[in-house]
């Protein structure tokens, strides 16, 4: 994952908050837990140290004051019960001191002489070897005979202790596992969320000038992800526009040309037919005669391109066999290659049917035998082939002419791209011609491709979707028109 990228910062920072919360609520609840545990055992000392005041209060009034140590060895068994309990005089003199734990669990020696407190009670911790803890608990008599004790009791903290750690531990083994889950629910979670996104960049990619009308999914999440979508297609409807305008104006522009070009190639035509005319007027007439018919075919080829960017092929739609088209087309064009002497070998397979506007699919053929042609040098082949592959009907046409360098193959479907424009014009090409051929495949759904190798020739491949043969009796109306 981009440690850039949106999806890692939102998981990065989802993750993080939700240990630190779990963190912070892991430490207050420790807090809570030391100070109720704490708070438990210091009232449990506390109320022993009080029994052991109501008791040295009954003796010392019965003056027994020795007796009092014997009856807390026999009512509270500090020694087996792990606890210390120790009675203070006023004037420093110890009335009684628990013996050590039969366990030896903590040494009484160790406990600090007693402090006497400012208030009735309090407790405080003393700390034991190995890191352990006694809460001591102490409690202050004055009796109104004026003599004042301090009793202290203590239990060692061991069991808060454990309590803590076992805390901690499951906090421990809990914060991973919050980890883990949030890792994994949080990358599902963003994934999920932005799954539209990859929808809306993977649509936006489909977009291109020739589907311009397509628009992108608009999730209907009412959110900023719908008003990105949204704002998306009406850029693309705007440059949808934009385009459209620029294709009118080529369509206008053209159309617009084609009378005046008609009207003017139609006068010229007339004057050169004059007698009266010199000659060397009859030869300028002549290149100007032919200029206009560059024009001419320029603004044809503007023409038509425009349409068939606009989509207007789709009117004559008819089911035909590919094959029998290419050899017709080779057959009408086989003069001007035998002007070169070059041979056009044909091999139209039979039954591969096309569906489209024959007129136009044939002006792919004409223009690529046409290329061939022209850009081959005398007594070179061509090769002109039909067949069907992969359910794509195939028409190939291959030459042994002068090629075209690799870095211009890139750009021969380009409008006006002219591999050299000295040789082409020439031959009298304005770089139309095989931007005819690409609108018209596209037009059908097909596809063109160029391949060559300099010197050696060239080969181009039209790829075209296979139609079915038309049922029985439409193949038989078919053959006898
Ligand atoms: P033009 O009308 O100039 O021939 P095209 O669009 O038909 O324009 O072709 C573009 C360019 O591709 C041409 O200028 C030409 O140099 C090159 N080209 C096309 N077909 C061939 C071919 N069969 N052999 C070599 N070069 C070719």
């Amino acid at each position: 994952m981009n440690p850039r990228g949106l999806k890692f910062q939102l998981l990065a920072w989802y993750v993080a908050l939700v240990l630190a919360c779990l963190a912070l609520l892991g430490l207050a609840t420790y807090l809570a837990l030391h100070s109720s545990l704490r708070t438990a055992l210091k009232e449990t000392q506390l109320r022993r140290a009080r029994q052991i005041a109501q008791l040295l209060h009954e003796r010392s009034t019965g003056g027994d004051l020795a007796q009092v140590g014997s009856e807390i060895e026999t009512r509270y068994a500090p020694d087996r019960n792990d606890r210390f309990v120790r009675i203070t005089r006023r004037d420093g003199a110890t009335i009684y001191q628990s013996e050590a734990p039969l366990d030896h669990n903590f040494d009484p020696a160790s406990v600090p002489p007693p402090v006497w407190p400012e208030g009735e009670e309090r407790a405080r911790e003393i700390p034991l070897l190995g890191g352990r803890e006694l809460l001591l608990a102490t409690h202050k008599v004055q009796q109104p005979g004026g003599a004042a004790f301090l009793i202290e009791t203590g239990a060692p903290m061991d069991e808060v202790q454990a309590d803590l750690k076992k805390w901690v531990l499951f906090l421990a083994t809990l914060l991973p596992a919050v980890a883990l889950i949030t890792l994994g629910g949080g990358y599902v979670l963003i994934k999920r969320a932005l799954s539209p996104v990859d929808r809306i960049a993977a649509s936006a990619e489909r977009i291109t000038a020739l589907n311009l009308g397509e628009r992108l999914p608009v999730a209907q999440t009412g959110d900023e992800l719908e008003r990105l979508s949204l704002a998306l297609n009406r850029m693309i409807e705007r440059l949808e526009a934009a385009f459209q305008y620029s294709r009118r104006f080529v369509a206008d522009a053209s159309h617009e040309l084609r009378t005046p070009l008609t009207a003017l190639r139609g006068e010229l035509e007339t004057l050169f037919q004059e007698p009266r005319l010199s000659a060397e007027a009859r030869e300028r007439l002549g290149s100007a005669l032919e200029e206009v018919e560059r024009l001419a075919n320029i603004v044809e080829g503007l023409f038509a391109i425009s349409r068939l960017d606009a989509g207007e092929a789709a009117a004559e739609w008819v089911k035909f066999e590919l094959g029998q088209l290419a050899s017709a087309t080779a057959d009408q064009m086989s003069l001007l290659a035998e002007d070169k002497h070059i041979e056009v070998a044909c091999q139209a397979a039979k039954g591969v049917w096309v569906q489209g506007d024959r007129a136009r699919l044939k002006q792919v053929v004409v223009n690529l035998l046409d290329n061939a042609i022209k850009y081959t040098a005398e007594g070179g082949t061509i090769s002109l082939k039909v067949g069907a592959q992969d359910s794509k009907a195939v028409l190939e046409v291959a030459d042994t002419g002068m090629g075209i360098p690799p870095e211009a193959l890139p750009r021969v479907f380009e409008r006006f791209f002219r591999v050299d424009a000295a040789r082409s014009r020439e031959q009298g090409g304005a770089g139309l011609g095989l931007s005819i051929v690409k609108s018209i495949c596209t037009a059908h759904q097909g596809r063109v491709e160029a391949s060559s190798s300099l010197g050696l020739g060239s080969r181009f491949r039209v790829e075209l979707p296979l139609s079915s043969a038309p049922s029985n009796n439409h193949k038989q109306n078919h053959h006898e028109h």
